[in-house]
């Protein structure tokens, strides 16, 4: 079983007696700047030159310096920018900004599992990952709740990593909730597949293959949305809630039954079998090198991708439709 960490196993005052500098104000950024602020934490906030959300960040009450600056003062660095551009951020502001004893911190442990940032070996290595968006990461926070993290040490410096990355979690209100101890190995190659199979990729494929093989045998696409894509939702609130058995306590025998015989014809050996597959390749880096290739080759396959897919008629057809639905909001 995982070992868990809650408030009493967490002392407030290590991460109170450093000083942080969190780099990128975007969703985790804010969420920890503010959160770290208001646990009275000594904390600044490394933004880019042009950055948008500089005016907000000072507008909160934070300290906004340029990400050089914040390394420089600070001896916890936290970074919360884009996967993809965080090698070029540390090279060009953090790693000349390094003291033995600081701690280097991430909110996602791609560049360290892959390689792309090699820290030198005197700094502690840590991450605090909530598993959730930051705007719910600050809003169970400023409720006195907390969102559940995981934390790992990759590079234990000083000896006291884990109970530092305990404190900065505490911090952010994450051992209120509960803080599941990780490596960034099994959080990277968990959290890569986990959206490229099941979340996003498997399952916006799932729902446009039903869409078009309905649409394709003459339905017509309203009612193809609403079964294949709308509903999903109902759905998956009743597994968050409870899992698969209260998903099929509330649905109707006849679509249980169909769960039971059909399921398993979707989602065979041979999608399993490339399921093993797509985890080989995250394991072994091919995907982590293929998409920094795409990244730094300016998105080409990327932007081609996202634009095939806005034309698709199960997205124009939901456009129009969820105008219909004055309660579902396309901005929430
Ligand atoms: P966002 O895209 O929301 O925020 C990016 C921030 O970085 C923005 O403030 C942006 O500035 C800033 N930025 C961009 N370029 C630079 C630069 N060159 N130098 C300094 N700052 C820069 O990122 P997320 O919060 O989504 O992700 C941050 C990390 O958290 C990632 O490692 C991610 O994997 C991880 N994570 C994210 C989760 C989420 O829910 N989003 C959940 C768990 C982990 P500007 O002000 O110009 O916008
Ligand atoms: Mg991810
Ligand atoms: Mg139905």
């Amino acid at each position: 079983m995982a070992e868990l960490f809650y408030d009493a196993d967490a002392d407030l005052s290590i991460i109170q007696g450093r000083k942080v500098a969190v780099i990128g104000y975007g969703s985790q950024g804010h969420a920890h700047a503010l959160s770290l602020r208001d646990s009275g934490v000594d904390v600044r906030v490394g933004l880019h030159e042009g950055s948008k959300s500089k005016a907000k960040a000072e507008e909160q009450g934070l300290r906004v310096v340029s990400p050089s600056e914040a390394a420089a003062e600070a001896d916890v660095i936290m970074i919360l920018v884009p996967d993809p551009i965080q090698a070029q951020v540390y090279e060009e502001h953090i790693k000349d900004n390094l003291n033995d004893g600081d701690a280097l911190f991430f909110g996602h442990g791609l560049n360290i599992r892959y390689g792309f940032i090699k820290p030198p070996a005197g700094v502690d290595v840590c991450m605090v990952a909530p598993k959730g968006p930051g705007h719910l990461v600050r809003r169970q926070y400023e409720e006195g709740r907390g969102v559940p993290c995981i934390a790992a040490v990759e590079q234990d410096a000083t000896g006291s990593g884990f109970e530092l990355a305990l404190s900065y979690a505490k911090g952010i209100g994450g051992t209120r909730a509960g803080v599941i101890k990780t490596t960034f190995t099994e959080e990277t190659e968990t959290d890569l597949f986990g959206e490229q199979a099941v979340l996003c990729g498997g399952t916006a494929a799932l729902v446009k293959a039903g869409f078009e093989t309905l649409t394709e045998a003459g339905y017509q696409p309203e009612i193809a949305y609403f079964e294949c894509l709308h509903e999903l939702k109902l759905i998956v609130d009743l597994m968050y809630e409870g899992g698969l058995e209260k998903m099929r306590w509330s649905i109707s025998e006849t679509a249980e039954w169909g769960d039971y015989v059909t399921g398993p014809r979707i989602i065979t050996d041979a999608t399993k079998a490339e399921m093993k597959k797509v985890l080989a390749e995250i394991q072994d880096g091919t995907f982590a090198k293929n998409w920094m290739d795409e990244y730094h080759g300016g998105l080409k396959k990327y932007n081609e991708y996202k634009q095939q897919d806005s034309e698709h008629l199960l997205e124009t057809t939901g456009k129009e439709l969820r105008k219909l639905m004055s309660w579902v909001d396309e901005e929430a």
